[in-house]
């Protein structure tokens, strides 16, 4: 999903009170005026992000609902990160284990290739 920090501010008012309680009134106000402004939407941005910035709850919240692709800092800077991560690199992980003894070994890294056991010198079978 591809959230707008607008998008997601918009779909921030219903959950601030359970964020913010008491503030989530005057909360929800500030966001309503910035939405209404007649300036660019960079701006709209910008001044979206002070806003929910000021609150712990708030800032972690858009921060998930942006999946990491738009860290809001406090000051208004945006960073942009790659907290989705890049799990296609993982694989995941192979075990082998020696055939005549309980040797294990355990291949993480595509490129790598099964050692041979200590005692027996002989190739390690697949072991999942
Ligand atoms: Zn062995």
């Amino acid at each position: 999903m591809n959230y707008s920090i607008i998008e997601a501010a918009k779909a921030i008012i219903p959950h601030l009170p359970a964020l913010l309680g008491k503030q989530a009134e005057p909360m929800s106000q500030r966001l309503r005026t910035v939405f209404d402004k007649q300036v660019d939407e960079a701006q709209i941005e910008i001044e979206i992000i002070d806003l929910l910035s000021e609150h712990e709850a708030t800032r972690a919240w858009m921060n998930a609902q942006l999946q990491g692709e738009k860290e809001t800092t406090k000051g208004g800077t945006l960073v942009f990160n790659e907290l989705g991560g890049n799990s296609d690199n993982v694989q995941g992980a192979t075990y082998y284990k020696c055939p005549e003894c309980d040797y294990r070994w355990t291949k993480t890294l595509d490129w790598q290739t099964p050692t041979r056991c200590p005692t027996h010198d002989c190739d390690l079978i697949e072991d999942n």
